[in-house]
C-alpha cells in the first residue's frame, strides 16, 4: 500500500509542541526550506503556530494548531506538511515512536 505523504502528515497528531520541535530537530538534515532550499540544519529557524480548525491536533494544547516553521535565512513560513512530506512516512512514524518511548520514561 502506498501512503500519500501529504495525507499522512496532515493526519498526524502530537502530544505537545515539544514533540514537534524534537521531530523537526531529528529531521533537519533531511528537510529543506521551501523558500531558499537550504537544509534546516544549515539555517536558524523557529517553530510557530496559530489556532486553526484545519491544523494539527496538539493534545496538550486542547485544540488544533496550524504549525509552521519560519526560516530565518529567507523568512519563508514553511507549513509543517511542506517540510514533512519531504520524508518517508515510515521514518516519521519511527522517530515519533522513539520520541514517545523516551518521554514516557
Ligand atoms: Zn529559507
Amino acid at each position: 500500500m502506498v501512503i500519500d505523504r501529504v495525507e499522512f502528515v496532515r493526519g498526524l497528531e502530537f502530544k505537545n509542541l515539544c514533540e514537534v520541535v524534537e521531530l523537526i530537530k531529528r529531521l533537519e538534515n533531511k528537510i529543506r526550506c521551501v523558500g531558499c532550499y537550504k537544509k534546516l540544519s544549515e539555517v536558524p529557524y523557529m517553530l510557530s503556530y496559530y489556532r486553526h480548525k484545519d491544523g494539527w491536533l496538539v493534545i496538550d494544547a486542547e485544540e488544533r494548531l496550524w504549525l509552521y516553521v519560519i526560516c530565518c535565512n529567507c523568512k519563508y513560513q514553511n507549513a509543517l506538511w511542506k517540510l514533512l512530506r519531504q520524508v518517508e512516512p515510515i521514518e516519521i512514524f519511527r522517530i515519533l515512536e522513539k520520541i514517545r518511548s523516551q518521554s514516557n520514561k
